[in-house]
């Protein structure tokens, strides 16, 4: 797995942003830097993101998703997909046919069920609305999307009524990973960073809607321990088993309370930024 971003340019503010822009001079911005990039990748997955990559000059865009096709690697498009509400159709479609041909699909942030707590959400305002929009034009073009929707202390409670939601009003989404918020970049700030205890209700009745319903899902960043029946949504597990390399590595180690734990072997720890907030699990 890799990840390019290609620039730091965003039309949304969100809290939980791991990669906030911050206006300062940027490398490694055109179409050259971000091949270059590409060819010293390691295989596997390409991760493209930002910023907003939908912000990227769309034929710059489309030139590497064709090199990632040709590479014959797999291209996830991260987006919070508001600009693909107001996409000129033709330009659309062909983004769609270029990440198709890279086997890939659009990885969306998508936060809330609701414009309100959306905006609470990104301080963005009409960003719900873009969204929602664009994600129903991205999978009417034929693309695959998932969903990210990322738990913090301003939506933890609402998760299982994001789960309704999606069942509801975004059917035709290939899967949604629940994914607890990195306490890096703006996530840094202690506040939005609610304890794994504390989520767990809320988000085994979310996986239960999801379960009951037939919509795929997975979890990222909230350990198995955590998860009660559904530990093996947890996407460490497979990675952990097979060996793989990768940040969940680096991110993660364990603490004296795993001691004895049955998931030990699979699971590499909770976040080391959750520790240095709540000091324990
Ligand atoms: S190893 Fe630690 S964090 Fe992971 S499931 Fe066990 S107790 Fe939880």
């Amino acid at each position: 797995m890799s990840l390019i971003h290609l620039f730091r340019r965003c039309d949304q503010r969100c809290v939980f942003c791991s990669y906030p822009a911050d206006g300062g001079v940027e490398a490694g911005v055109s179409l050259k830097d971000w091949l270059k990039e590409l060819a010293a990748m390691p295989p596997g997955l390409v991760q493209i993101s930002g910023g907003e990559p939908l912000l990227a000059p769309a034929g710059d865009l489309r030139l590497l998703l064709a090199a990632v096709g040709r590479l014959g690697r797999t291209a996830e498009l991260q987006t919070n997909a508001a600009a693909a509400a107001g996409m000129e159709p033709g330009e659309l479609a062909a983004l769609v046919k270029a990440l198709n041909a890279a086997d890939g699909y659009f990885n969306v942030n998508f936060p809330a069920a609701t414009a309100g707590l959306d905006y609470e959400t990104t301080r963005t305002r009409g960003a719900f609305r873009k969204r929602l929009a664009g994600v129903r034009r991205l999978m009417k073009a034929g693309a695959r999307v998932r969903l990210t929707h990322v738990i913090s202390s301003l939506n933890y409670r609402r998760l299982p009524n994001f789960a309704a939601f999606a069942v509801k009003k975004l059917g035709g989404v290939s899967w949604v990973q629940f994914s607890y918020i990195k306490g890096t970049g703006r996530g840094a700030d202690p506040r939005f960073l609610p304890r794994y205890a504390e989520v767990r209700p809320f988000l085994e009745r979310a996986l239960l809607v999801c379960e009951k319903n037939g919509l795929r899902c997975e979890v990222d960043h909230v350990p198995p321990c955590f998860l009660g029946g559904f530990y093996r949504l947890n996407v460490d597990i497979v990675k952990m088993k097979e060996g793989l390399p990768g940040p969940h590595l680096e991110e993660k180690a364990h603490v004296p309370e795993c001691g004895g734990c049955r998931y030990l072997s699979v699971c590499p720890g909770p976040r080391k930024d959750y520790i240095a907030v709540h000091g324990k699990l």
